[in-house]
């Protein structure tokens, strides 16, 4: 089976050295595995968006040598995949509309097992998919095995919000499965969310992907870097010196400096899983397990 692999942006402003990271470890690893190499622009959040930066990310993709295999996928223009799913979830009646508020869940301690709140006519609801009681395991090819019962680290979690827009938890499943993702390369800010992306792949009967998180870069206060925060955007006009410290933060070996692409390939060529797990271990994450 060919190997496909994605980068999957929010264009909430320009591509920072962190998402650059995640960019070139999915990269370096699907060419390593002689694989396709797909982009997947996640704007499902238009508040979030900044205007220009889908077009800005793919540009600076370009200038460091990474062109996506096939057209660049937009997930604004997939709505109907998103309701389809969404329907079936709620034909099986996995999902239930939920009212409560803010003040309501923090009541819950966040753990949301039932909506409190009574039904509203005049207000529209969340749409909350019921959390399995059960650890839901997986073993990421960077952090190793990991285990999660839904039930007591998210609870019921929303898959629909209350504006209407489907969440990323199930856009994500939707369309790793219909661009035919066999291996997920991503920060490991995402390491938590997987169990539930696993559990949606299950009930909507999608396959499961590999996985592999990757080393989040953090700022000097410890927090990972965000567009939003205007996390400094890497230099397009000068892509080498980012690109030989993002090789050198996944633990893999820079190689002599040349053009972008061609320290891209002589990367894929040397990619070192072992490496890349060593950095992971040092930036040692773990996804919540609930009570034991
Ligand atoms: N769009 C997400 C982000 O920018 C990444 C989602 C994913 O790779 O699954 O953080």
């Amino acid at each position: 089976m060919t190997y496909r692999g994605r980068f999957a942006p929010s264009p909430t402003g320009a591509l920072h050295f962190g998402s650059l990271v995640a960019a070139v470890g999915s990269w370096i690893r699907a060419r390593s595995q002689n694989g396709i190499w797909l982009v997947r622009m996640e704007d499902l959040d238009p508040p979030r968006e900044v205007p220009g930066a889908a077009a800005e990310i793919l540009e600076t993709l370009a200038a460091f040598g990474m062109e996506p295999d096939e057209p660049v996928k937009f997930q604004s223009r997939r709505e109907s995949a998103y309701a389809s799913a969404f329907a079936r979830l709620d034909a099986a009646g996995r999902v239930f509309p939920c009212w409560c508020s803010r003040a309501d869940l923090e009541a819950s301690s966040g753990i949301h097992r039932t909506c409190v709140a009574a039904p509203e006519a005049r207000r529209v609801p969340a749409w909350r998919l019921r959390a399995p009681d059960g650890a839901i395991e997986f073993v990421d090819a960077g952090f190793g095995p990991q285990a999660q019962n839904l039930r007591d680290v998210t609870g019921d979690f929303v898959i629909r919000r209350v504006e209407g827009g489907y969440a990323y938890q199930l856009a994500v499943v939707v369309d790793d499965a219909e661009q035919g993702i066999t291996e997920v390369v991503r920060g490991a800010d995402l390491l938590d969310s997987t169990p539930r992306q696993i559990h949606l792949q299950r009930l909507l009967g999608l396959p499961t992907p590999a996985y592999l998180h990757l080393p989040l870069v953090l700022d000097a206060d410890g927090r990972k870097l965000s567009k939003q925060d205007r996390a400094r955007a890497v230099d397009r006009t000068d892509p080498v010196p980012a690109l030989r410290a993002a090789l050198a933060f996944l633990g893999q070996r820079v190689p002599e400096a040349g053009t972008a692409e061609r320290m891209l390939d002589a990367a894929a060529q040397a990619f070192d899983l072992a490496a890349l797990r060593g950095e992971a271990r040092k930036h040692a994450c773990t996804i919540g397990q609930g009570p034991e």
